[in-house]
């Protein structure tokens, strides 16, 4: 139950000027529909993902890839977005300072009207050209072709980070900027397990950030954090932004 002013007890006060930062991950997309990767209800205890995701392979611009991104796609494009992430929406109209970074490839921020996010992993809805470079907009499921193709005929890779593969520099970069100079740092829904995400919030409370954790269970990064939250993002994350406000 959140009914006192959380700011005032971490001694920050509200105000536009405060540079808030948010890491979000899979939990925050739980309740709009979305399976994880890790444990109960995740998206492997379906035989039908686990068959499409072992025919998937290097270098991802092949049909067989593709096949596994359009089984998830479909799925994806029948969840909306939750109180979550809309709430995330509301926090950067209000601060001057604030930077959404996300682990999530399932593109719901942006759906739910967040304009600046740092996808981390990529994002599903969109293809990379391994010839050109080029990023192409894949808003339709079912695509037309498998794989799609580039404006210059060479097949896309789906525009996802692959287990093992590096983040963007520019990106990460961008990250780390806003981890450091957050004063308020909030981690939704993420296990913490998966890195250089996971070290964002401790270079967060490294440079002095208060950083609040919301998640239903208790993670690698709970022991760290200024205030722990257990608590469902969509039900959780709309109250902690409503006691900001309160005296
Ligand atoms: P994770 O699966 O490792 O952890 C999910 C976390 O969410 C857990 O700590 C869990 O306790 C918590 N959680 C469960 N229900 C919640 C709720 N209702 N509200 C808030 N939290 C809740 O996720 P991760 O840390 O993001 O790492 C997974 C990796 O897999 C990422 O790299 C990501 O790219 C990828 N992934 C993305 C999606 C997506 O785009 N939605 C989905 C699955 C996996
Ligand atoms: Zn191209």
């Amino acid at each position: 139950m959140i009914n006192m002013s959380i700011l005032k007890s971490l001694g920050l006060s509200i105000n536009p000027k405060l540079h808030v930062t948010v890491l979000t991950g899979a939990g925050i997309s739980i309740e709009s529909g979305v399976p994880i990767f890790r444990g109960k209800g995740s998206m492997w205890e379906i035989p039908e993902a686990r068959r499409l995701a072992m025919r998937a392979s290097p270098p991802w611009n092949n049909k067989e890839t593709w096949e596994f991104y359009e089984w998830r796609r479909k799925l994806v494009s029948q969840c909306k977005p939750n109180a979550a992430h809309y709430t995330l929406v509301e926090m950067e109209n209000y601060f001057e300072n604030f930077c959404l970074i996300t682990q999530n490839v399932d593109g719901l921020h942006i759906k739910a009207g967040s304009k600046r996010v740092l996808e981390l992993h990529g994002n599903m809805w969109k293809g990379r050209c391994m010839k050109c470079g080029k990023i192409i907009d894949l808003p339709e499921t079912p695509l037309k072709t498998l794989p799609p193709c580039c404006e210059c005929g060479y097949p896309l890779r789906p525009h996802v980070v692959q287990f093992g593969e590096p983040i963007d520099n520019k990106i990460l970069i961008e990250a780390l900027k806003a981890s450091k100079e957050a004063e308020l740092f909030l981690v939704i829904g993420t296990s913490g397990v998966v890195s250089p995400a996971s070290q964002m919030p401790i270079l967060a409370l490294e440079n002095g950030a208060k950083v609040i954790e919301i998640n239903p269970n208790p993670t690698v990064l709970t022991p760290y954090m200024s205030l722990s939250i257990r608590g469902k993002a969509a039900e959780t994350l709309p109250k902690l932004w409503k006691s900001f406000f309160t005296d």
